[in-house]
């Protein structure tokens, strides 16, 4: 008697600890689940919306006779311009499920930093000028590491785009580098309208906007931040962002300054 219920006794916890592993898994893949669905859903929706556009502006042409040449030209341009967007959601899509799939492997050069960041607000310069956007860059000291040029420059041109597009005629933009011994500090700040405290937290997810109707009127197609963010996690580096509404917003990038797989 005595010893078989010593025997039972670890036997029953052990049940006990395989069955609350279990649990906790099924309730794990249950949150997998929803979130997949949840995402499903978004694709599904994200995409509807340029599709039925275009399915009003071509049923309004279709069949008619006499449409004046200047509407025709104005509903194609309107139906180009829905095609461009769908385009453009499905690239961002394609580029995120690539990283989610870590086929996405990293071609990492050593590659000055400061340039980077120079090309980078040279190339958008001309979108800040139309609406009187000052692009600063504060170079604190040379920063070289080692990146992927092509991906870490589109994670830090997504940040410099919305701080442009987030913002004010008139306002400004300053991009800063600096380093330390072990990580490269890259910050972006605007003076736009900044983001509302309780949607900071979820600003990173796909397809999470502040204001939709605002964000695709811009071109935006919510996937931005979620890929700038795969981005700086594929180099073992972490982003933040600081707002205040109606005063700016801050985004602050650290990566290691040498990359180990
Ligand atoms: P979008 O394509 O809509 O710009 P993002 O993923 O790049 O998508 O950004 C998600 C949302 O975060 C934007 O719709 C906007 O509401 C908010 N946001 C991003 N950057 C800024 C910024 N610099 N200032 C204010 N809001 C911002």
């Amino acid at each position: 008697g005595y010893q078989n219920d010593e025997i039972s006794v670890p036997d029953y916890t052990e049940t006990e600890l395989i069955t609350d592993a279990f649990n906790k898994m099924l309730a794990r893949m249950k949150v997998l689940d929803e979130s997949r669905s949840e995402f499903v859903s978004n694709v599904s929706h994200e995409l509807k919306t340029p599709m039925t556009s275009m399915k009003v502006l071509a049923d309004s042409l279709v069949g008619q006779q006499g449409v004046p040449e200047e509407l025709y030209q104005e509903f194609l341009q309107d139906i180009t311009a829905e095609i461009d967007r769908e385009n453009r959601i499905i690239t961002d899509l394609l580029s995120l499920v690539k990283m989610d799939k870590k086929t996405a492997d990293l071609s990492i050069q050593h590659m000055d930093i400061n340039q980077l960041l120079e090309d980078i607000l040279k190339r958008l310069r001309p979108i800040a000028d139309k609406r009187s956007i000052d692009l600063i860059l504060d170079s604190f000291r040379p920063v070289e590491a080692d990146v992927d040029e092509i991906k870490f420059t589109s994670a830090i041109s997504n940040l410099v785009e919305n701080a442009i597009k987030y913002n004010v005629d008139d306002g400004w933009v300053r991009v800063s580098i600096d380093a330390d011994h072990k990580y490269f500090y890259v910050t972006v700040a605007d003076s736009g309208m900044g983001i509302p405290e309780d949607s900071l937290e979820r600003i990173f997810e796909r397809f999470y906007r502040v204001d939709k109707s605002h964000s695709r009127e811009i071109g935006g197609t919510g996937l931005g931040l979620a890929i700038t963010r795969s981005t700086i996690a594929m180099h073992h580096g972490v982003i933040k962002v600081f707002s205040r509404e109606g005063e700016g917003t801050t985004f602050s990038v650290r990566i290691p300054l040498s990359y180990i797989p």
